[in-house]
């Protein structure tokens, strides 16, 4: 473990990234608390906080490099939890842009589990560390910080039962999602607010469990038909753990994915790839379809404040949240704890500035690829750059080429799983094979 250099770290938020960034703190600093408002379960279960965990969540190729050193044997830990180990394009079915893309084993591993599952083993590694200790069924109140307001000292909770408590530290840390109350922290300590960059998707999520039928998939263990501007609806099923399938289905723009039986059914029979609709056709439903609104990806640009307290850092959800039909939530949150990681290795200490930039240049590549790819359709509401607009007319040729071309869809997928940068996609080599050739015609 490298040299302790700090005393007590304060992390609010136990969902992905807060353990995460638990892990990595917990490197420099001689103790860590991670607060968490909900009471935390002791098993693999949905909890009130992480509503999102009853849709399916897939785990980037990148996201379980990264959760695999920071908690060597996760894998093998998920896969005896009864988690279906996997590779990235291996059984991987992506019906994209009206293409079949080719499979291949692409050496990528990944692990199909629900949501709960992979929580619960991070959390129990987080658990197991020394020094790092829970305070869950505590509320986050405020901030505690100096009189002029330049540096954060200790946060302020609650528990269930009304008491009331301050909470000193070096450092604090917010990992709350989403919902991250940091903006009004922040302009009460007289800050400001961040910029936002937002891009307006109105995403509609439903989501059914299943037992399907031996083979039901062929020999696949994920199928993903995107949405594309002539048709808007996408939907991804998986196979998770202990011989369980996972069916999510999104639509987009207002246009929502029924939570009745049979308009759910309907719904899945109208996407553009009949596959997934046949996979789950005579599947046993295991509970009725649940929802998810999702109105918008939403990035804060803390990097461009132009003053901000020391002691305060934030990461996750609550710094970018991406359209989750991409699954790079928690793949985002893990490339930013490997980005903590690195700033707290710098001598200088864990300045706002520096974390803050190294965390926009990790979430980069997952925004390009969310919040850019929304922009292909006409009725999402954000700023379309040239660029933007040159890569979403060039990305269908590239899925066209990798339904015939196994190494055009070796590095989409590398891309996809956010293992290589968008910009591979677009490097002189692989344009002159993607844009050399006759452009097929869509299967559909
Ligand atoms: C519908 C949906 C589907 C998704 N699918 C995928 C997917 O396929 N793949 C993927 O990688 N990602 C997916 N995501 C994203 C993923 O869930 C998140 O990126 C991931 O959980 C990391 O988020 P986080 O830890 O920053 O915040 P969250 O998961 O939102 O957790 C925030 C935590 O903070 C706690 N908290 C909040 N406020 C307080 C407070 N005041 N005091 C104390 N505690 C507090 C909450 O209880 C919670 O535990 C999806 C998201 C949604 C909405």
């Amino acid at each position: 473990m490298p040299e302790i250099s700090g005393g007590r770290a304060v992390v609010l938020g136990a969902s992905m990234a807060g353990l995460m960034a638990a892990r990595v703190l917990r490197e420099k600093y001689e103790r860590v608390t991670v607060v968490e408002r909900d009471v935390l379960p002791a098993g693999p279960e949905h909890r009130r906080g992480v509503p999102q965990s009853r849709h399916l969540h897939v785990l980037l190729a990148r996201g379980t490099s990264i959760i695999e050193e920071l908690f060597p044997g996760f894998v093998a830990e998920a896969v005896a939890a009864g988690a279906t180990p996997a590779d990235a394009l291996a059984r991987t079915r992506l019906l994209v842009s009206g293409y079949r893309l080719l499979q291949t084993d692409v050496g990528l591993q990944t692990v199909l589990a629900g949501r709960p599952l992979v929580e619960h083993i991070v959390r129990g590694r987080v658990r197991a560390l020394d020094g790092v200790d829970f305070l869950d069924g505590h509320d986050v109140v405020s901030l505690a910080a100096t009189a002029d307001g330049r540096r954060v000292t200790g946060v302020r909770v609650q528990s269930d039962g009304g008491t009331e408590e301050m909470l000193e530290a070096d450092l604090v840390l917010d990992a709350t999602g989403r919902g991250s109350r940091s903006p009004v922290w922040l302009e009460q300590l007289g800050h400001g607010r961040p910029e936002v960059d937002k891009v307006q998707v109105g995403l509609s999520y439903a989501t059914l469990t299943y037992r399907l039928p031996d083979g039901a998939m062929g020999k696949d263990q994920l199928m993903l038909n995107n949405a594309t501007p002539g048709h808007q609806r996408a939907a991804v099923l998986s196979e998770q753990e202990n011989g369980l399938f996972r069916l999510t289905m999104a639509g987009m723009l207002g246009d929502r994915p029924p939570l009745d039986r049979k308009g759910f059914d309907a719904f899945a029979a109208s996407l553009r790839f009949p596959d997934i609709f046949e996979a789950v056709r005579d599947g046993e439903a295991l509970h009725d379809p649940v929802g998810f609104q999702y109105p918008a990806n939403i990035r804060h640009r803390y990097e461009r404040m132009r003053s901000f307290p020391e002691g305060f850092l934030i990461l996750g959800d609550a710094i970018c949240s991406f359209n989750p039909v991409y699954g790079q939530g928690m793949t985002s949150a893990a490339m930013q704890a490997e980005a903590l990681r690195g700033v707290l290795a710098d001598d200088r200490g864990p300045t706002w500035k520096r974390h803050f930039r190294a965390m926009a240049t990790a979430v980069d590549p997952a925004w390009q690829i969310s919040a850019g790819g929304d922009l292909v359709f006409p009725g999402v509401v954000g700023h379309r750059t040239p660029l933007i607009r040159m890569i979403n007319a060039y990305l269908p040729r590239v899925h066209a080429a990798a339904a015939e071309d196994v190494e055009i869809s070796t590095r989409f997928i590398r891309v996809a799983d956010l293992v290589d940068r968008p910009e591979a996609l677009v490097r002189p080599a692989t344009a002159l094979r993607v844009l050399g050739r006759r452009r097929a015609k869509p299967e559909v």
